[in-house]
């Protein structure tokens, strides 16, 4: 596996490239959630792109930025094991020449559930994924319906700015015990980790978004939402720091 840390080498190894170029985008600190992203992708490219940047510009809570996972050595290894043959870890100053002047901003769904109590995230979240996407030229591209808001705006960003590279969803990868995993879950304490499963358990069995609601609050979870939309159950609730997030269909 190659490894990139500058924007112009790995423009020149992307023009080397023939065949068909799979990609997934992520924050790093990997799991199996992104292992089959990673599976797939080289299942169904010729070469599989991996990038690691924790985006600083989807943060809206500085310490949540500070304190996420950062684990590059490991994360090197997990990735030949889950079949990239390249990693890119852009920077900052690279990917954001502009000091982020310019950006994509969603007018509608970006605004609820996520983006209504975190202001500016999906801004940011399809801000670099379109600066990504236009400096890998991928053929395909993995997103996780963990994050089920985040891949429909980026399968519509792509659909509204003609982007050349398809979207393709994979399935919520989860612990035996039903939580999606997640690089945050290592935040967790030990009786927090153990809570945790209980939202997809309530999601899953609850008869409304407000009896889910009500359920993870009895238990103990600072709760930001719980709604239901197109067949969907979508929720995000705090264990002490650590904001969790999932979705199940209904
Ligand atoms: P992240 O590193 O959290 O930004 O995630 C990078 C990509 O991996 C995103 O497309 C996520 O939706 C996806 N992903 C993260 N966790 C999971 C999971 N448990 N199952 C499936 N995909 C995931």
């Amino acid at each position: 596996m190659k490894i990139f840390k500058t924007l112009a080498e790995f423009q020149d190894f992307r023009k080397s490239l023939t065949g068909t170029v799979g990609f997934v985008p992520t924050m790093g600190a990997l799991h199996e959630g992104h292992g089959e992203l990673l599976r797939k992708s080289s299942a169904e490219n010729n070469h599989t792109i991996l990038s690691i940047f924790v985006n600083p510009t989807q943060f809206n809570d500085p310490s949540d930025l500070a304190k996420y996972p950062r684990t590059l050595e490991t994360d090197s290894q997990l990735a030949i094991h889950y079949g990239a043959t390249a990693l890119w870890t852009p920077n900052e100053k690279e990917l954001y020449p502009d000091g982020y002047r310019f950006r994509v901003t969603e007018n509608d769904f970006s605004l609820k559930l996520c983006g209504a109590h975190r202001p500016g995230h999906f801004d940011g979240v399809l801000s670099v994924v379109l600066k990504l996407l236009q400096i890998a030229r991928p053929h395909n591209s993995y997103f996780g319906e963990k994050d089920y808001q985040q891949l429909l705006l980026i399968q519509q960003m792509a659909s509204a700015f003609f982007l050349d590279s398809k979207i393709i969803p994979v399935p919520t990868v989860r612990a035996a015990d039903g939580l999606a995993l997640s690089s945050r879950n290592q935040r967790l304490t030990v009786q927090q980790r153990e809570l945790a499963p209980k939202i997809y358990q309530t999601l899953t069995n609850a008869k409304s978004a407000l009896e889910a609601q009500e359920q993870l609050t009895a238990a103990g979870f600072r709760v930001d939402y719980v709604e239901d939309h197109f067949n969907r159950r979508f929720a995000a609730a705090f264990l002490g720091e650590v904001r969790l997030i999932d979705n199940v269909q209904i």
